[in-house]
């Protein structure tokens, strides 16, 4: 079977997961049947869905046509045979208990078509011991969606042990065509990847905590502040749900061995009922206490040590055991768990020598299992690291961005986070820097082109978790204010031309960026716009200072005081966008107009640009007050306001405050 084959689709169980994915499905154009046992719970599913498609046509992200639409496509059904009669792929998403789901499977495969490919959506389950209950294990895999599949990119797809490439192929295709990034997973393996990364962690989290090796504290403060983590590891914990982690973690104790034993104090939480935040108390208290209030400064090393060493053992047994290559795991883990780096790159960029020797002495020490070091882990920690050293003709490895040389005298940037829309980190500050570096120093480039990887953006902005992370304290967010000004004073200043081809979102921190180009062509669909002040923030990256040198003051006011997104023919008109072209045309459009310039006289493009930012008045003066006020703005209960509005999508009320 083709993608182009698959038209209807049943999803069975209308539960947390089930009505996501099939509001998704019905999203991306297919006919879906929603089956839950029961009318009240199949209504309950319809009824979040329509619920969502309002609010993501509230915020304008789709139509309230395409709302209405995708409406029409679900069917909720009660009877197994209407549901899955005349359908090409079932997904499957009832609770995540064996008994079930075998019955679940029994029933199906007595009424779908012979071509219907089976994809289940079981968390920890054998994808092999559950094809084994059809007459179609070939035609079965694991399609595992996080939690919420409205908004989670990550779809890992896993193959069991009967599955058919074809069969794998076929749901990976359609995975992306539902608009998901699917990861592939080779080996039918507890936990797959991210759960196989996170869960141990967690545990080995616990075990410190257990054994009085460390507190919630010191470990949540270093792992939120020290280790790059989204959040702490047992903030974390209490998110997921203790129950859920520790049958996890059970199912891999049963299968895997006493490595994964549980820590008595999860085991504990879970005995007395506090699952995290959804019954309001597990590691934290939510209800009468403050919730998850990690303190910044009580780092620990001895943390960092045990938590990355078991990291680097968990992933050296998922590459050594053919489960995933290094990259499918760090994509996997930055889909799935917000991880602003992957932990294989954070693991070698620690070394993996100091870790393996961490795990030898806590496993002489303690002789507990879990600190047992993996033969692949030793291989590796003599090669010195996971990934393979890959060098690009420039000598420099980039993450976060990619340089590429389309054609003569033309040098490409590529800001490369589609999974996240491009949104600008510290790393991606200090990557450009370096591009721009480089290319000021090739003689054999003359003119600069900047644009963003996919069509969803050029840039959406600051990456606000890098801002959580690094520049939650006044200081930290100067800083970063600092460094990208830095930077993007850089670009600006850069001697050649720079042309920002845009498609997409270019809001933010994206637009700034934009703004230091000397002519910006946008597609048709572009929205544009320096969202800053919703936030009770301003724009840090010298948006307050850039702007206005291009529409003038008062269009600068307008667009930075009403915060709003305007399309890119608005910001022809206002001068800010050059020049406005078909969507599928911007690439071409840009890349023609950079060749242009860099066919031009490059001294005197280089003494018109100088002379043109010599004639300004005293911006320098203006990006010092800039960077002040954007640390002062952190410390205010107004960027709170904005920040909490803008998750829940409510209006911010502002205090002034
Ligand atoms: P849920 O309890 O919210 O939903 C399950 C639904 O299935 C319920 O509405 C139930 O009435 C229905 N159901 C029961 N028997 C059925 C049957 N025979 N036919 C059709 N529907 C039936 O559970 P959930 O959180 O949506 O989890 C569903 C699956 O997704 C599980 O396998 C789980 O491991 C997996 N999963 C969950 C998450 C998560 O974060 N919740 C994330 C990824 C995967």
């Amino acid at each position: 079977m083709e993608l182009e084959d698959i038209n209807t689709i049943a999803v069975l169980g209308a539960g947390n997961m089930g009505h996501g994915i099939a509001e998704v499905a019905a999203l991306a154009g297919y006919d879906v049947n929603l089956r839950d046992i029961k009318d009240e719970f199949v209504q309950n599913g319809y009824d979040q869905i329509e619920w969502s498609l309002g609010k993501l046509a509230e915020n304008d992200q789709i139509t309230e046509a395409e709302a209405d639409a995708t409406l029409e496509r679900i069917t909720p059904l009660v009877e197994v045979e209407e549901a899955v009669g005349d359908v090409d792929v079932v997904i499957e998403a009832v609770p995540e208990k064996m008994a079930i789901k075998k019955d679940v499977y029994t029933e199906v495969e007595e009424y779908a078509p012979n071509h219907a490919i089976f994809a289940t959506n079981t968390s920890s389950l054998s994808i092999t011991d559950l094809s084994e209950v059809t007459d179609r294990p070939e035609q079965f895999c694991g399609m595992h969606f996080f939690n919420p599949p409205i908004r989670m990119p990550l779809v890992e797809v896993i193959t069991g042990e009967h599955t058919s490439e074809e069969t794998l192929d076929v749901i990976e295709a359609l995975a992306e065509d539902f608009d998901k990034s699917p990861v592939r997973v080779h080996k039918d393996a507890p936990g797959f990847i991210v759960n196989r990364i996170l869960v141990p962690l967690m545990n080995e989290a616990a075990w410190l905590v257990s054994e009085d090796e460390a507190t919630i504290a010191e470990v949540d403060s270093t792992t939120k502040f020290d280790m790059g983590m989204p959040m702490g590891a047992f903030e974390l914990g209490d998110q997921v749900g203790n129950d859920v982690s520790l049958h996890v973690l059970e199912y891999m104790h049963e299968v895997l061995g006493d490595a994964y034993e549980p820590a008595p104090l999860l085991a504990e939480k879970v005995e007395n009922e506090e699952l995290g935040k959804k019954t309001g108390k597990g590691f934290y208290d939510y209800e009468d206490g403050p919730g998850a209030d990690v303190p910044t400064d009580q780092q620990s090393e001895l943390v960092k040590r045990r938590l990355l060493g078991s990291m680097a053992n968990e992933i050296a047994k998922l590459i050594g055991g053919d489960v995933a290559p290094p990259e499918s795991i760090d994509e996997a883990v930055k889909l799935g768990a917000g991880f602003p780096d992957g932990p294989v790159k954070v693991v070698d960029e620690f070394g993996l020598e100091p870790l393996l020797e961490e795990l030898e002495d806590a496993y002489e020490a303690t002789g507990h299992e879990r600190y047992a070091p993996d033969s692949y882990l030793q291989d590796r920690s003599e090669v010195g690291s996971f990934y393979d050293a890959t060098e690009d003709d420039d000598g420099v490895d980039f993450e976060t961005i990619r340089l590429e040389y389309p054609t003569e005298y033309v040098g490409h940037i590529v800001l490369d986070r589609p999974h996240r829309m491009n949104t600008i980190s510290s790393e991606l500050l200090d990557e450009l820097s370096t591009a721009i570096d480089l290319l000021e120093d090739d003689d054999s480039v003359r003119a600069i082109l900047l644009t963003g990887e996919g069509e969803k953006a050029f840039s959406a902005g600051a990456d606000v978790q890098s801002m959580a992370a690094g520049g939650a304290d006044p200081i930290g967010a100067v800083d970063l204010s600092e460094q990208g000004q830095t930077t993007f004073g850089k670009l600006e200043r850069c001697e050649m031309p720079v042309v920002a081809g845009i498609d997409g979102y270019c809001l933010g921190g994206g637009m700034e960026l934009a703004t230091c180009a000397d002519i910006r062509i946008a597609s048709e669909r572009s929205e544009l716009g320096q969202p800053e002040l919703n936030l009770g923030l301003i724009p840090g990256w010298g948006g307050t200072q850039r702007l206005s040198n291009i529409v003038g003051e008062g269009r600068a006011k307008e667009i930075i005081l009403t915060a709003d997104r305007y399309e890119a023919e608005t910001l022809e008109e206002y001068g800010f966008v050059n020049d406005v072209v078909d969507n599928d045309e911007l690439l071409d459009a840009a890349l023609e107009m950079t060749e242009k310039l860099a066919g031009g006289p490059p001294i005197a493009q280089r003494f018109t640009k100088r002379a043109m930012l010599a004639g300004r008045d005293d911006t320098d003066a203006g990006l010092e007050l800039e960077a002040a006020a954007f640390g002062h703005l952190m410390a205010t209960d107004d960027l709170m306001t904005g920040i909490t509005a803008f998750m829940s999508g409510d209006d911010p009320e502002f205090e002034g405050k």
